[in-house]
């Protein structure tokens, strides 16, 4: 590990303090709101409200603060120290041109990267559009009927995908599960982790070889091989279905333009990575997956999927079809814990698509492959041997024990890298990105690092490139409109507006999502993350090229392990998701270590958040669930009778803190102590970080894992869904079980299997935490965290006469986020839905809705909101409060209202038929905020059910969208 040079700084110059520009309210606000609340100082309300039993009393030793131009310039050195060389290692990883338009106005635009998951369909229509665009690349691409809208990555997709297989097939007697051994390496990897963990057994096979019997469920093959083969698996899938098997097949979309695609010789799902549309290597991620199957096995798709259906006028629209919503709101019954994915590299993906067009995919991916056929013929004038007739983009040479040196030497000379797929035999990926220069240089490297005595024109001349009817796609792709409209860079521009503009995010106001911590995603912080340096590598380049990656982890575990109060930090996990089944497997390996591998009862608390109980049942755990009293606080005599009654088989709690109530409970260390005495150890779920950095420590509180959202608490955008990253902290018994990696070395050799397909997960989006990090100081990071635990007080102190405050600990005070009881109004006919619906006539995202106590909104407004935003909100919420109670009065109608008709679009407040026994003025301008500042809805209510009866998750057909009749 490279050792990281701190700079001590000085403190920033008057106004250069990034300190005041994160955090919303200005001193003078923060006396005025701790005078609503009774104190007299920052420092004494927050005694107040930490117990003191949990307190951290010193400062965090991530440095001081430093300036915005300091740690950018910083960063600029630690950058410089990575080396960008030509990539043609492949793998699942290419190099690609990013249209500028998709980079400039999605990529780097924060009205695309801090909008929310799209719960409230009717402020998210743009970028449900632009999934649905997504899911129909994906269906039109693979053959196949049904698309979610992105996973986490192409190994976890894999796994996922034979999670669904086992449950559509599986059982105890049928729990084999065939990989060919031409699948990537990650791929395989990440599979036989997650397999593992199921009691499912994995068989690497030849896919020559490969033969489904009655102990099979399903089989991988990868199409390409790793290897860059394309082989006819038509007789091999007829065989595994005969069985009752099913066929998973990972893919390449660039590949797919060209190639007959699976879903048409008998794929059940296809999965993969969209990567090389558009989307930067960036070392490892993020990027979106995909994952497609038929029809039939909608229910146990794991992930999101977006569907067509229509608002209360009947204009269609689109959100989230329900039975996927949440698929982890079925808790341990789920098939899938993912939550966060990828939604804003799906959407750029998407745009890709929308930007090239199919005929545009078609001559990339005949440029690609005529630029590998070219290399190959040239080669084999070279006298090498190339190893498959049929490949894209991938050639295997086979080089000689001894040649392989040299050649590799040039290579390295010329700044490329290959692929030693084994001694003696190389592999080279060719991309978008490859010219007809960089072929005659890789002649040259497999020619004594001399140029080669022919021209590449010459040679291309010569290739044939067609293949043959076995492989040769026939069936058209992208036949939408939508694919075909907007090729000139001005349309492009207008429709990636037009879509911008229908969606509600931090651009606009407050998202006061509990429980998701919508805080500043601060430009400073998001400009490297597509610097060159940090964006064009690939994750397996040589770790000599990639020092200035290096220096940031090192530097970031460190200022993650001094937070959380760990020994260590595992930066792979791509998502919370994905930390807390990296927590549990470690939390695993620990006791079969201890040869205790018995311990698999996990406790979870009644109100964990759903990815919990489904992530303990990936982890091959069982869940017993402890109650929760009426505080919201864990009912510790039922923990203590649970952990008692299971003792011999304890292996972990699962437990938020502060909890999912937010509310510091002050039981939190006799709450972890009764588990250890129990032999268990204790997994806290760190997605409520942001009441706790500085101030408190998972590790101090007797936590002995944790992971962080970074999404959340350290300023990675939301991005629509997603990027997230959820790296974990262990403590000092737990970190050599720290997953490993395949191709790159990661970690000790009692490690646990990989989480991720890339060993640093999404490494190019860490930059943006590393920068917070660095310019808020170790001060600066607690004051954040009081900051936001005052923000919340004062909301709950200012509605609690409107709304009852659900929950709260010592003193009548919340952490940082406060839920309100809403569920009183219920007999003026009024739901939680109605005023999360109405707000946004009052210019809002709702708060999270029905978590964790159904019929109630949970606020979190974060530090970064000023006074002046949220005493906005709490007007809103105060007016909403009095037109619930003129319906209560009979002063308006009690189904004809502004709440239950909310939310009010421009086209409904301007109709000419205009029949509500309430003003069009009282509908969309309910403050004065919204005469100057109006944000309106795309569409009307959207009626869920309706989609749900008819799911339609691709762009409809085109004769659609003729004018109606
Ligand atoms: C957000 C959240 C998660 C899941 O995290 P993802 O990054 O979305 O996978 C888990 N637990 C709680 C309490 C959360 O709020």
């Amino acid at each position: 590990m490279v050792m990281a040079t701190r700079t001590i700084s000085p403190a920033p110059a008057a106004g250069d303090s990034f300190i005041p520009r994160h955090v919303g309210p200005s001193a003078a606000d923060q006396q005025a709101m701790l005078s609503t609340l009774g104190y007299p100082t920052l420092d004494a309300f927050i005694d107040a409200v930490v117990p003191e039993a949990i307190r951290f009393r010193s400062t965090l030793q991530t440095g001081a603060e430093q300036t915005e131009a300091e740690v950018l310039a910083s960063l600029r050195q630690i950058a410089s120290r990575n080396r960008v060389y030509r990539s043609y290692i492949g793998m699942g990883y290419y190099g690609t041109h990013t249209p500028n338009v998709i980079l400039r106005n999605i990529m780097e635009n924060p009205a695309w990267y801090t909008a929310y998951t799209p719960y409230q369909a009717e402020i998210a229509q743009g970028r449900l559009e632009a999934l649905l665009n997504y899911q129909t690349l994906v269906i039109d691409l693979t053959g196949l009927e049904i698309a979610n809208a992105s996973l986490l990555d192409e190994g976890t997709a894999a796994a996922e995908a034979m999670a669904l297989a086992f449950a559509a097939k599986g059982n105890a007697t049928r729990n084999v599960f065939l990989v060919a051994s031409d699948c990537h390496a990650q791929t395989i990897s990440v599979v036989q982790a997650r397999a593992e963990a199921r009691g499912i057994v994995v068989r690497v096979v030849d896919a020559a070889q490969m033969a489904a019997d009655a102990t099979v469920f399903g089989v991988l093959l990868q199409y390409p091989g790793t290897d860059g083969a394309v082989v006819d698996y038509r007789g091999l899938c007829e065989q595994v279905h005969a069985t009752g098997a099913l066929t998973i097949v990972a893919s390449d979309l660039l590949a797919l333009c060209l190639l007959t695609p699976p879903g048409e010789w008998g794929a059940d799902m296809v999965v993969g990575s969209s990567q090389r549309f558009g989307v930067p290597m960036g070392y490892g991620g993020p990027h979106a997956a995909f994952f497609a199957t038929r029809d039939e096995f909608k229910r146990l798709l794991p992930g999101r999927i977006i569907g067509m259906s229509r608002d209360i006028e009947g204009t269609p629209a689109l959100r989230m079809a329900l039975q996927t919503r949440e698929q982890h709101i079925r808790r341990e019954k789920a098939t899938s814990n993912v939550c966060t994915a990828q939604v804003l590299l799906a959407v750029m993906a998407s745009m890709y698509a929308v930007y090239h067009g199919p005929k545009g995919l078609v001559q990339i991916a005949e440029r690609v492959h005529g630029r590998a056929a070219t290399l190959a013929a040239g080669l084999e004038k070279l006298g090498f041997a190339i190893m498959h007739e049929h490949y894209f983009d991938t050639i295997r040479v086979e080089v000689g024990a001894h040649g392989q040196q040299d050649i590799l030497a040039a290579a390295d000379s010329r700044q490329m890298n290959l692929r030693v797929l084994e001694p003696g035999t190389l592999t080279i990926a060719v991309d978008e990105t490859t010219t007809a220069a960089d072929i005659a240089d890789l002649w040259a490297v497999f020619n004594g690092n001399a140029a080669a005595d022919f021209s590449y024109d010459d040679v291309a001349a010569g290739v044939d490139t067609r293949y043959d009817e076995r492989f040769r796609r026939v069936t058209p792709f992208l036949t939408h409109p939508t694919f075909h409209r907007y090729h000139s860079e001005t349309e492009m521009l207008r429709y990636l507006y037009s879509l911008q503009a229908k969606d509600f995010s931090l651009v606009h106001g407050m998202i006061p999502l509990g429980s998701c911590t919508m805080k500043l995603n601060a430009t400073a912080e998001m400009i490297p993350v597509t610097w060159p340096e940090f964006g064009q590598l690939h994750p397996f380049a040589p770790r000599s090229q990639a020092e200035g990656y290096a220096q940031m982890f090192e530097e970031l575990e460190h200022d993650l392990a001094e937070v959380t109060g760990f020994a260590g930090v595992s930066l792979q996990p791509n998502a919370g998701s994905q930390g807390e089944y990296a927590g549990l497997l470690v939390i695993r390996a620990y006791h079969e270590a201890r040869k205790e591998g018995h311990r698999t009862v996990c406790l979870i608390p009644q109100s964990a958040h759903g990815t919990n109980p489904a992530s303990a049942v990936m982890a091959g755990f069982s869940v017993v669930v402890v109650k929760t009293d009426t505080d919201g606080n864990i009912d510790v005599a039922d923990l203590e009778a649970k952990a008692a009654q299971h003792a011999a088989n304890l292996g972990a709690l699962m437990v938020t803190y502060p909890s999912t109530h937010g509310v510091f409970e002050e039981s939190i260390k006799d709450i972890t102590a009764i588990i250890h005495r129990h032999g268990g150890q204790v997994y806290m779920d760190g997605a409520n970080m942001n009441a706790m950095v500085g101030i408190a420590r998972p590790g101090d509180l007797g936590a002995d894992v944790c992971h962080l959202n970074l999404h959340k608490t350290f300023c990675i955008p939301h991005g629509g869904g997603g990027p997230g990253m959820g790296p974990i902290g262990v403590a000092s018994q737990l970190v050599p079980f720290l997953p490993t990696h395949p191709v790159v070395s990661v970690s000790g050799d009692q490690a646990i299997g990989p989480v991720s397909a890339a060993p640093w997960g999404s490494a190019s989006i860490l930059p943006i935490s590393y920068v917070y990090i660095k310019m808020m100081g170790g001060e600066g990071l607690a004051l954040a965290t009081k900051i936001a635990i005052l923000n919340a007080n004062y909301i709950a102190k200012r509605l609690e006469a409107h709304y009852p405050v659900l929950y709260r600990g010592q003193h009548g005070l919340v952490a940082h986020e406060c839920i309100l009881d809403t569920r009183n109004v219920k007999s003026a006919g009024i739901e939680a839905e109605d005023i999360a619906k109405r707000l946004m006539d009052y210019g809002f995202h709702a708060p999270t809705l029905s978590f964790p106590v159904a019929g109630t909104l949970m606020v979190e407004p974060t530090e970064s909101e000023s006074k002046a935003e949220i005493d906005r909100f709490i007007e809103a919420m105060i007016g909403i409060r009095e037109e619930i109670a003129a319906v209560e009065r009979g002063e308006a109608d009690r189904e004809d209202n502004v709440l239950k008709n909310a939310p009010h679009t421009a086209t409904h407040c301007t109709s000419d038929d205009w029949s509500h026994p309430y003003t069009r003025q009282q509908a969309a301008y309910p403050t004065a905020w919204t005469r100057d500042r109006k944000f309106w809805p795309a569409v009307r209510r959207v009626e869920s059910a309706f989609g749900d009866r008819n799911l339609v998750c691709a762009c409809p057909p085109i004769e659609d969208y003729a004018p109606s009749a």
